[in-house]
């Protein structure tokens, strides 16, 4: 993927400006003016990243716009609330941000949710820019344009899609992320080698240590690599439709969604509980799609060499049954599994007996 991409979106008046490259956050004024030719923009972080990142930004964007309006939000899940969104509306309300103007996101996956449907919904969609700042949102939550908040009974419940006018992903941001959440943005890059892109997961497999200690270079290259795979997956299929290409994304969610779920989403990071969804799907793979056994070893030995947990954490099948069934609900179908036939491919969802689920998710530490 060249240092710049620009995506257009079929069908719909969108397109994306995607730029991944160390030190890219200095530009991320210029971008933005190319990208919306907005006149003011409302910087949307939280405490945390506006101390870590914020100068950059906020001196880029001033340089390149003027007076910046920075809003903070809380940081994490918490910043995915109506009262959140509802505090950016009134705060927006009070700036006159009008259709000329801009959002620029800058933060992890959930600065990104809210600020990106704060922007979809403001005066009917104002353009936004995102700056993500952790790996999961550099190779996933940044690309592809969706966006939500959470309500007290599920996770992203109130959305829309909305594609940013431009992404700025710089790698050299990471360099002040925690090893764990560095580790559970990889697994999301290990699903995205398993069912989109052989050559990703080979080159994942080659670089493993070095992105295992957060080498700079080796991440801007899987930063780059996986967006370039993602973008392959959601540009023909811009919103998830019945058995389009965007399905694939969700191979070791069907059970990694029903672990954070039962967890009340407080305990395992979501790449975390993506890596056991993916240890059970892939042996579900290999006992119901043809994937041989060594791919599943490859698979699983990349996620151990990224620290990644082997073990469910003491919950019942019972309580994780529970809560796919919830899912399930929400989403008006049945209980259905991406699986993959051979590394880089997926399969259309299906649904699977509950009695071999049990069984290999009792062998990965569920309780029986
Ligand atoms: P997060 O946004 O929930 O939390 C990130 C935390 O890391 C925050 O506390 C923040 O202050 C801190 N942080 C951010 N950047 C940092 C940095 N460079 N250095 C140090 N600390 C930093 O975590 P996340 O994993 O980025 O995102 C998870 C969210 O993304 C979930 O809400 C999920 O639903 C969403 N998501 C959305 C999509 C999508 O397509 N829209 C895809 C995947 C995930």
């Amino acid at each position: 993927m060249p240092r710049a991409i620009l995506v257009r979106f079929p069908g719909r008046p969108a397109s994306s400006r995607i730029v991944v490259a160390r030190g890219a956050l200095d530009r991320l004024g210029p971008i933005t003016r190319r990208a919306t030719a907005a006149s003011r923009v409302a910087l949307i972080t939280d405490a945390r990243v506006r101390r870590l990142h914020g100068g950059r930004a906020i001196q880029s964007l001033e340089r390149a716009l003027g007076e910046v309006s920075t809003l903070l939000v809380p940081s994490g899940e918490r910043a995915k609330s109506a009262r959140q969104l509802e505090r950016l509306w009134e705060a927006f309300a009070r700036l006159g941000l009008g259709r000329h103007d801009a959002v620029v996101a800058l933060g992890g996956g959930a600065v990104l949710d809210l600020a990106g449907f704060a922007a979809a919904s403001w005066q009917r969609g104002v353009p936004w820019v995102c700056a993500p700042t952790t790996l999961l949102a550099q190779v996933d939550a940044s690309v592809g344009g969706k966006t939500a908040i959470d309500l007290p009974r599920g996770k992203n419940l109130v959305g829309a899609f909305h594609q940013p006018a431009a992404v700025v992903s710089d790698p050299d941001t990471l360099a002040t992320l925690a090893r764990r959440p560095l580790r559970a943005g990889l697994a999301e890059v290990v699903k995205m080698g398993m069912v989109l892109d052989a050559a990703l997961f080979g080159w994942v497999e080659e670089h493993a240590a070095a992105l295992r200690r957060g080498d700079r270079a080796a991440l801007e290259q899987v930063v780059r690599r996986s967006v370039a795979a993602k973008l392959r997956a959601v540009h023909s299929d811009t919103t998830e439709r019945e058995g389009g290409t965007r399905v694939a994304l969700n191979y070791g969610h069907t059970l990694g969604h029903a672990i954070e779920a039962a967890q009340g989403y407080r305990g395992l990071l979501h790449g975390e509980a993506v890596a056991l969804g993916m240890r059970v799907a892939g042996e579900l793979s290999v006992r119901l799609a043809g994937l041989v056994p060594e791919a599943l070893a490859r698979q699983d030995a990349l996620l151990d060499a990224f620290g990644l947990p082997r073990r469910l954490p003491g919950l019942s099948f019972a309580r994780l049954h529970a809560a796919m069934e919830s899912d399930k609900k929400r989403a008006n179908r049945r209980i259905r599994w991406v699986l993959t036939p051979r590394i880089g491919h997926a399969s259309l969802p299906r649904p699977i007996a509950l009695r071999l689920v049990r069984v290999i998710a009792v062998r990965h530490g569920a309780r029986a």
